[in-house]
């Protein structure tokens, strides 16, 4: 019987580590969706400060554009002067060609300063997406080795569940389908476990003392009558096997 729980002990750590394995499975990708949202938030940077740019390239060609045509207006009035005869529409042409002129003047100055804008726009995107490459470079080794982490997981589960089949293999039948029966009720965590005073260490509850004795005489495989674990007297697993010599 001692032999039995020690094999039933050892598919069961096989069991517990697949689970923990398992539960590693479903939280790296998690890490990785982490990463995958700082990227986007980066690269969401790099494009409001491109953005930021090319809207003042705009502003600026918009304002080209208009001192040009401010400026086709007084060609065409300077043009108009040659022809006036009276000397009142001369006067009026010649305002109105000043306030052009001081509409060109304003003009330009707002351009310029458009101008400085967009060379310290240009600065902060140049920098930023330095910057950022970077980051997102870093990001994505942290991917890979989220990745190659994952792969290692994977193929250690994948090792511990060959070495599983092997395992049960070596467990008595009617303990396994009982030891797979509790398993598949209980999700997760231990169903093998050891008896601590009267009690069962999977669910705490006091055992009776007839089922105690039998469990600390490893008589019998006895399972928890509250939680259905099967119950096992750890003293009793280091104490050696009665050897059996065998006859000539
Ligand atoms: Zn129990």
């Amino acid at each position: 019987m001692k032999t039995q729980i020690k094999k039933l002990l050892e598919l069961q750590n096989i069991d517990l580590q697949i689970e923990a394995l398992l539960v590693k499975e479903k939280e790296i990708p998690k890490q990785k969706e982490k990463l995958k949202i700082q990227e986007k938030k980066l690269r969401q940077e790099i494009e409001d400060s491109e953005k930021n740019h090319k809207k003042l390239v705009l502003e600026q060609r918009e304002c080209e554009r208009q001192i040009t045509q401010l400026q086709e207006q007084i060609k065409k009035y300077n043009n108009q002067l040659l022809a006036v005869k009276k000397n009142e529409e001369y006067q009026a042409l010649l305002k109105e060609i000043d306030d052009i002129k001081k509409q060109i003047g304003f003009k330009e100055e707002e351009q310029i300063k458009i101008m400085l804008q967009m060379d310290e726009a240009n600065l902060f995107f140049l920098e930023a997406k330095k910057r950022i490459e970077a980051e997102i470079q870093q990001l994505k080794k942290q991917e890979e080795q989220i990745d190659k982490e994952l792969q290692e997981v994977i193929e250690e589960r994948k090792k511990l569940e060959q070495e599983k089949i092997e395992a049960q293999k070596s467990v008595n039948a009617e303990l396994l389908s009982h030891y797979t029966r509790v398993k598949q009720r209980r999700k997760t965590g231990p169903v093998v476990v050891p008896l601590r005073d009267e009690i069962c260490s999977g669910c705490f509850m006091q055992l009776l003392p007839q089922v105690v004795n039998e469990i600390m005489a490893s008589e019998k495989i006895h399972t928890c009558r509250h939680c259905g674990r099967i119950l096992y007297y750890a003293e009793a697993l280091d104490e050696q096997e009665p050897v059996v010599i065998p006859k000539d």
